[in-house]
C-alpha cells in the first residue's frame, strides 16, 4: 500500500499517510492571500536553511487527503497551530523547526491539505502523489502563470468538493491527530490579526 513519509525539518515530528496515491487525494497549488500569510508567518518566525514554502509564484504546493490517513508517530508535543482569524482554517506547524504540516477546518471535517514541506517522498513527489493539478485562487497573485503549468482550477476544486463530499459520508473525520474526540483542538491554537 502507498505509504508517503512525513517528517519537520528537524526530525522530531514524524508520521505517516496510508493508501494514499495521486488518485485517492488531490495535489493542488494554492495562491490565496491565507496561505501566503502563513508561510510568511513562518519563514517569520525562522526557518533557516530549510527549502522555501512558496514557489516562485507564491503558491503554495498541497496535497488535499483525509485527516485520518494521516499518522503522527512522534513529535506531537511539538505540534502547533495558528489562525489568521478567531474562525479561520486551523494550520498547523511544528514549533520545533517552524515547518508547515498542513491546514484543516474543524473537527467534523475529514479534510487537511498537507503542505509540500512535511512530505518526505521516498522516489520523487509526481511519482507519489501525482503533478500539480492545477493553481487555484490566482486572482489574488501578482505573478503570471505560464497556461501549461496553470492548469484547470474550476476542474480542481470539483474535484476537491467531490472528494470532500466522499468522504465525510465515508466519515474520514475521525481519528484526527490534530483534534480531540470533543472537538477541540490538540493545542491551543494562536489567533494571527492579519
Ligand atoms: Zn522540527
Ligand atoms: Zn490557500
Amino acid at each position: 500500500m502507498p505509504e508517503i513519509k512525513l517528517a519537520c525539518d528537524c526530525g522530531k515530528v514524524q508520521g505517516n499517510t496510508q493508501f494514499m496515491t495521486a488518485k485517492s487525494g488531490n495535489r493542488l497549488t494554492c495562491c490565496c492571500s491565507d496561505c501566503q500569510s502563513f508561510a510568511l508567518y513562518l519563514e517569520g518566525l525562522g526557518r533557516g536553511n530549510a527549502e522555501p514554502i512558496l514557489d516562485q509564484f507564491s503558491g503554495t504546493d498541497i496535497f488535499q487527503m483525509p485527516i485520518s490517513k494521516l499518522k503522527i508517530e512522534q513529535g506531537l508535543e511539538d505540534i502547533a497551530c495558528v489562525r489568521l482569524t478567531p474562525k479561520g482554517m486551523y494550520r498547523w506547524y511544528s514549533s520545533c523547526c517552524n515547518t508547515p504540516i498542513g491546514n484543516t477546518m474543524a473537527a467534523n471535517m475529514p479534510f487537511i491539505g498537507v503542505v509540500h514541506n512535511f512530505m518526505q517522498h521516498q522516489t520523487s513527489r509526481v511519482d507519489e502523489i501525482g503533478k500539480n493539478r492545477a493553481y487555484v485562487q490566482t486572482h489574488e497573485m501578482k505573478a503570471q502563470i505560464p497556461s501549461a503549468l496553470k492548469g484547470s482550477s474550476s476542474k480542481a476544486i470539483s474535484r476537491s468538493i467531490y472528494k470532500l463530499i466522499c468522504w465525510k459520508i465515508l466519515g474520514l473525520n475521525k481519528p484526527s491527530p490534530f483534534f480531540n474526540l470533543d472537538g477541540s483542538a490538540i493545542v491551543t491554537p494562536i489567533i494571527l490579526n492579519k
